[in-house]
């Protein structure tokens, strides 16, 4: 067994996240937990944002070997959200004290797509000033691989952040899990585009893969300190049946979600301000899970707010929880758990990563 390392430090190498992902023992990863959190409160406070999650269309030009809503799969049933019920869930989002918003597509590049997102993220940024929000509720985007120009245009609607999970830094498990046309070097440019731009720029991987070592999350967490990031959002791997990881073996749900739970806590520990988000995943293999996220050192929550029927569609992998999170009762009893744990719900506020004001870490600022 590896020993615990100095968990008041904020310097770790690659072998102390090793040791840190690698706790088992309950005593361990309860030092583990405490120590994040404490870094979460001394670092961002104890407020926790809320980003309501609008998954605007299913379509995607993509074949990731691992994602329910690849061009291949056939069963896939298309949709596309009108613009009025984007600003329509946009307004809800606002009048329940958000603050934020994440609009979620599959990679989808053509104009018309495209001319009509940015119309309708001006749209938004307008229709939601009030004197609770008045600089217009904040909105992320997480729409896949884009041009700089595209980038650029949506930035200049309105949109402030953007996420764009790297799903692995281990080149060789990118290209197993990715088709031939997708590349490893191609997430790293489009992160550093968004950053270049002004967005505050957000990364993620995916947890538990085939093949996957501790080593490579490892080397995850420590890429998302060299790339300067200031949100991160991952969550367990779900073997969805219709796609070809389907049927590979991966580790098993426990081990996929306490995995999950260690990466928050080391990624808290070594990145420090950042926002990182309790994601559905954790709670697709258990209902307690992402909840139990923020004791870990997530402070982000992003209720689903796609409509009943899309929801459906938009199947990344099986078991998505389909809670009305967006009611009144889920909203009282989300922030009744936060109190009981020393925390407080974030309401009207973008709640940008403290990372994301300081001017950054380690790395110089990019290059064109
Ligand atoms: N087109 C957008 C949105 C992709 S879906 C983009 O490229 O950013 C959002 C995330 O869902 C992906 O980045 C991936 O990490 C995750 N995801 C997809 N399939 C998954 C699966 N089977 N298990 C767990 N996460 C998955």
């Amino acid at each position: 067994m590896t020993a615990l390392p100095d968990l008041s430090q904020s310097v770790f190498s690659h072998e102390e996240i090793v040791a840190l992902l690698s706790v088992v023992d309950p005593q361990d990863v309860e030092a583990v937990r405490a120590a994040a959190e404490k870094v979460l409160l001394k670092e961002c406070g104890n407020g926790v944002y809320l980003r309501g999650l609008i998954e605007a269309s299913n379509v995607c030009r993509c074949d990731c070997h691992y994602c329910g809503i690849r061009k291949s799969n056939t069963k896939v049933r298309h949709y596309t959200l009108a613009q009025n019920d984007i600003l329509l869930l946009a307004q809800q989002a606002a009048n329940l004290g958000y603050g934020s918003i994440v609009i979620q597509t599959g990679e989808r590049q053509n104009k018309t797509f495209l001319d009509a997102l940015e119309k309708t993220i001006q749209l938004i940024k307008t229709e939601t000033v009030s004197d609770a929000l008045p600089q217009g509720i904040g909105i992320t985007l997480c729409i896949g691989e884009q041009t700089e120009e595209t980038y650029r245009r949506l930035f200049k609607a309105g949109a402030h952040r953007y996420l764009l999970r790297i799903e692995t830094t281990n080149p060789v498990l990118f290209s197993r899990i990715h088709p031939a046309d997708q590349h490893f070097e191609t997430r790293v440019h489009c992160l550093q585009r968004l950053k270049k731009i002004g967005y505050q720029v957000g990364t993620g991987v995916m947890i538990g893969l085939p093949g996957q070592t501790i080593e490579d999350l490892a080397n995850d967490i420590l890429f998302f300190k060299e790339q300067d990031i200031d949100m991160i959002g991952m969550g367990p791997f779900i073997p969805h049946p219709d796609t070809p990881l389907g049927g590979v073996a991966c580790p098993d749900e426990a081990t996929r979600l306490h995995l999950g739970h260690m990466m928050i806590a080391a990624t808290r520990l070594v990145l420090r301000d950042v926002n990182i988000a309790a994601t559905t995943a954790l709670q697709a293999l258990d209902p307690a899970g992402r909840e139990r996220a923020f004791r870990f050192g997530a402070n982000v929550m992003m209720p689903l707010m796609t409509p009943g029927e899309a929801r459906e569609d938009y199947n990344l992998y099986p078991g998505k929880p389909n809670l009305k999170e967006t009611n009144n009762d889920y909203q009282v009893s989300f922030s009744a758990f936060l109190n009981e744990i020393g925390r407080t719900l974030g309401q009207n506020q973008w709640g940008d990563a403290p990372h994301a004001s300081r001017g950054g870490g380690n790395s110089p600022p990019f290059s064109s």
